[in-house]
């Protein structure tokens, strides 16, 4: 926050008027009835309107009440506004006598922030449930306070009219409230009634299903919603219309609908987030820290991934080989009664837990108009909960998780964005970054505001992709942004990276995948750098056209030197070796022990097919589709697959998933870390030679060590390698900054520990909080580093140096 104060001081009796601009999030928050309030309180004359870069207020009055005007605006300001700057100008009093709200006015620089979407407050909640009140079950019920903001908004400045809510034209009663600067729904955009606002309807769509024909006689009288709630506790499977975009929804008790459902959505082993009525069946099913409790219950409501209490009755198909749950509190009005009607449907003493995931088949992008909702989730859902407030921007909902002391971000979608990070410096110009290929996310800036967009997916399809530039374009209006320079990843095959050469902007900066991610960190915590940056991931394209993923980097926002990195074995078929970790075992092995590896008495060597085997071997020999990669997150593989836990996996990540749970189950044991050797062919980077850690991970598995103990120990020998290497770093650099980030500090187990290790070795750490470690926070990363190399390229000092 900054505060400018120019023109004279005047004597603290005498009458003064004063500008106050006021930018940040002060739009569609309750900012301006707020200042009338506190203007009227301090007897204050003047105005205050929303212009296209925030707030603009007049007040004239006794010079004491100006200050103590600016202190309270400050102090007071409504709970969901965030002030990034005031700047406040001396006026000639114009001797005005009242205060009044203004019309908004849209002025040629538009730098407005947009809130993001905002949980039910609890002032409309009490509403909701007050029969006594004109919005008694209304699932609509919003205030300035709270409802739907970004997935709404069309354009700036936020008004109604610029809206989906503008083909409701709100009732008498409604437009009183929204006229009258007392009332808490002055201004509120989306403000309607029953009589005056959206509807919900019900649509079943298989009629013939026994589920749904037993429930017409059930009860004639009931709300759409309670007909749901019968249905789902009867082990229907519903779409039902969100936020920002379609839910599926089924009862997380009942193991044949959760089963049902995997098999529809074709998703075979990711785990399903589950929305809970309250803070007490989250804490009823997972263990909930007093910081956990607080995230579940912000206004933001992202989906918290929580550690399940053993005998949990959650259905096992929701969270298949997990140790924890994704759970969130309902976060639209809509979602309070159905979790509520749901809780009466239900037999008595049954936990109302609902399956609520993305409303798509896998790998498409989450449904958010109706008519596709009806199309593509016809075959997984048996009917669709729906309403007529459109959807205008589709935004799933977020994942976050407490970790090392702060928040780590897996998605930042509904609640977060468009929520800007602020940068340490000045963009030179505006700026596109268009991110990686899995977990897309896109990032425009300009000035010192970097905006990441909604989570759009895996660019891997045409829905996707036009998801993406959609997002694009939408940002692009409502920031104002015209990109004079775009970054991309240097993969050729990427079509984030082909939108990016096939655009019409002529300044294009490629950055090289790891250093993104180790930016990102830097970005986000304010540093130019140099720092030591541990990049643990799972594919990245190198500058040498290898897959990286294991990379220590001496890096800064401009540049960077790769340091270190996991020696490069081969990985045969490509992405073919990313769904069978059997593949990465037997490279891993046969680099380890040669062919010898398949007369090691271990069950994988054993079971291992001969032929399979021998297939692979030649492909590794003539380089058929047999890239070389330094990943770490194949390396989790290949040691998943050696130690049994699986051989082939639905998604990326599954079987080091499964290690790092396995490990968990066990407290640290005294044995000492398995070993590692470093190579340095020539004047290259180091290269980590896991040979020795393998062979004495392959000794303890022949010796009959516990599994849980040998991934537990393959995690600490990880640690202990990591920490050798900063040590190393230090001593030759002086450096003692680090920075982690990449999808493989995902894992909760390597990421503390290597932060506590790190710590008790006198180095500072940083993580990402803001963005997620995998690929989701690449674009951020990218915009920060074409962003110092155009700094630097024009001679500017934009990149201040820490
Ligand atoms: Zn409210
Ligand atoms: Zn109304």
């Amino acid at each position: 926050m900054r505060e400018h104060l120019s023109g004279v001081q005047a004597p603290m009796t005498t009458r003064q008027r004063q500008r106050l601009s006021v930018t940040g999030i002060v739009q569609g928050v309750g900012f301006r009835p707020f200042v009338y309030g506190l203007a009227q309180r301090l007897g204050l004359a003047g105005f205050v309107l929303n212009d296209s870069r925030g707030v603009a207020i007049e007040v004239e009055g006794p010079a004491e009440a100006l200050t103590r005007f600016r202190q309270l605006l400050l102090a007071e300001a409504p709970a969901l506004a965030r002030i990034e700057s005031v700047t406040v100008e001396m006026l000639p009093p114009r001797q005005e006598t009242v205060f009044v709200i203004g019309k908004s006015q849209e002025g040629r620089e538009r730098t407005t922030l947009v809130s993001p979407d905002v949980a039910t407050c609890a002032a409309c909640l009490r509403e909701l449930f007050d029969p006594a009140d004109r919005r008694y079950r209304y699932p609509f019920i919003n205030c300035t306070n709270c409802g739907p903001r970004f997935t709404i908004i069309q354009d700036v400045p936020y008004d109604r009219e610029q809206t989906t809510m503008r083909v409701f034209a709100m009732c008498l009663a409604c437009r009183t409230e929204y006229e009258d600067p007392a009332d808490r729904r002055f201004h509120a955009q989306p403000n309607a009634c029953p009589h005056c606002g959206p509807q919900i309807h019900l649509e079943l769509w298989t009629e013939g299903e026994p589920i749904l024909a037993a429930s017409s006689a059930e009860s004639e009288e009931a709300t759409p919603i309670e007909r749901v709630a019968q249905l789902l506790a009867r082990g229907a499977i519903l779409a039902i219309k969100g936020l920002g975009g379609y839910h599926l929804a089924c009862d997380a008790l009942n193991a044949v609908a959760v089963q049902r459902l995997r098999r529809r959505k074709h998703r075979e082993a990711k785990p399903f987030a589950l929305m809970v009525p309250d803070l007490e069946t989250a804490q009823r099913l997972c263990w909930v820290n007093e910081a956990e409790a607080a995230l579940l219950q912000s206004p933001r409501r992202p989906i918290v991934l929580l550690e399940q209490r053993p005998g949990s009755p959650i259905a096992p198909a929701v969270a298949p080989g997990y140790r924890t749950l994704g759970l969130m509190l309902p976060y639209t009005p809509l979602h309070h009664l159905l979790l509520h009607a749901f809780a009466q449907a239900l037999p008595a003493g049954r936990l109302p837990v609902l399956v609520m995931t993305s409303g798509n088949l896998s790998e498409e992008p989450i449904a958010y108009r109706d008519d596709e909702a009806r199309q593509r989730l016809a075959a997984i859902a048996d009917g669709m909960l729906s309403h007529d407030r459109v959807i205008h921007m589709r935004c799933d909902d977020s994942v976050t998780r407490l970790v090392a002391g702060g928040e780590q971000l897996l998605r930042r979608s509904r609640g977060y964005v468009p929520e800007p990070i602020t940068l340490a410096f000045e963009l030179p110009r505006p700026l596109l970054a268009c991110g990686g290929h899995l977990k897309n996310t896109f990032c425009l800036g300009k000035g010192r505001q970097a905006f990441v967009g909604h989570h759009i997916g895996d660019l891997e399809n045409l829905e996707t992709l036009a998801s993406f530039r959609e997002g694009i374009r939408h940002f692009q209006r409502l920031f104002d942004i015209v990109p004079e320079a775009v970054a991309y990843d240097l993969h050729p095959d990427y079509l984030a990276t082909r939108y990016a050469l096939d655009s019409d902007i002529e300044l294009r900066l490629g950055v090289q995948h790891h250093h993104a991610h180790i930016a990102s960190v830097l970005a986000e915590h304010g540093l130019s750098g140099p720092v030591i940056g541990i990049a643990a991931d799972g594919t990245g394209y190198g500058t040498d056209g290898a897959i990286w993923g294991c990379e220590i980097l001496l890096a800064d926002l401009c540049s960077f030197e790769r340091l270190a990195h996991l020696a490069y074995v081969p990985l045969p078929g490509g992405e073919q070796a990313v769904r069978q970790p059997w593949r990465m075992a037997a490279v891993y092995l046969a680099r380890t022990y040669g062919e010898r590896f398949l007369t090691l008495n271990i069950p994988f060597a054993r079971r291992l097919d001969r032929s399979t085997w021998r297939i692979l071997a030649q492909m590794i020999a003539r380089g058929l589709n047999t890239p070389l990669t330094s990943s770490l997150g194949r390396l989790f593989d290949a040691v998943a697959a050696i130690l049994g836990l699986r051989d082939e996996v639905s998604y990326e990540g599954q079987a080091a998933i499964e290690l790092e749970m396995l490990a968990s189950s066990v407290p640290p044991d005294d044995q000492p870390s398995y070993p590692y050797a470093l190579l340095r062919p020539g004047q290259g980077p180091l290269q980590i030679d896991v040979s020795p850690l393998l062979t004495a991970l392959v000794d303890d598995l022949q010796r009959g060590g516990e599994m849980a103990r040998l991934a537990r120990r393959f995690h600490r020998s990880l640690v202990v390698m990591f920490c050798d290497l900063c040590q190393r770093i230090r001593e030759i650099s002086g450096l003692s900054q680090v920075a982690l980030s990449g999808g493989v500090f995902q894992n909760r187990l390597l990421l503390e520990e290597v932060v506590n290790e790190l710590q008790a070795n006198g180095f500072h750490v940083y993580l990402n909080r803001r963005v997620p470690p995998n690929d989701g926070g690449l674009s951020l990363g990218q915009l920060a580093v074409a962003a110092a190399r155009l700094a630097a390229e024009c001679g500017s000092s934009t990149v201040p140096a820490r």
